[in-house]
């Protein structure tokens, strides 16, 4: 196990375009595991490769207990939208409203290589869409509707 860390807003690497991931090595699998690490250790939701320097097409979601490792993800279809408080482990302490579909089903690689589609509503919907974006490069700092605001951690409240 090991934490890797965490690229910030203003990094270079989290503009980049991440490549596709041909085939899963046992450095790739450590990458992932890592990946978990983490994003559990930051108590994020989500992380994606190239937050951690790493420009290959792998995300790490974990919503509400269930993890999703997406190597290779691609949304299929999206319908109608959200709109609500989004943050992101490269941008600490912030969060700003963004709008989202509702609803994506979307195809993936697990960490066995295995492909599945997986349809998501709300948080998850969201989530998989906030990873995607981060493959191409796009942080929900662009997407976002007014100011950013500052999020006081629960500890803290
Ligand atoms: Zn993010």
């Amino acid at each position: 196990m090991a934490i890797r860390k965490i690229r910030q807003l203003g990094d270079e690497i989290l503009r980049k375009k991440c490549r596709e991931v041909p085939e899963l090595t046992p450095k790739l699998k450590e990458l992932i595991e890592d990946m978990y690490d983490t994003m559990y250790e930051a108590e994020g939701v989500g992380l994606a490769a190239p937050q951690v320097g790493i420009l290959k097409r792998i995300v790490v979601i974990d919503v509400d207990g269930t993890p999703y490792t997406m190597i290779n993800p691609r949304i299929l279809e999206t319908r109608d939208t959200q709109t609500a408080g989004e943050g992101c482990l490269s941008v600490p302490g912030k969060a700003g409203d963004v709008t989202r579909p509702a609803y994506v089903r979307a195809e993936a690689w697990d960490e066995n290589m295995e492909h599945y589609v997986v349809e998501a509503d709300g948080y998850l919907a969201r989530a998989i869409c906030h990873e995607v974006d981060h493959l191409e490069g796009i942080m929900y700092v662009d997407k976002v509707e007014g100011e950013l605001y500052d999020v006081v951690p629960e500890d803290e409240e």
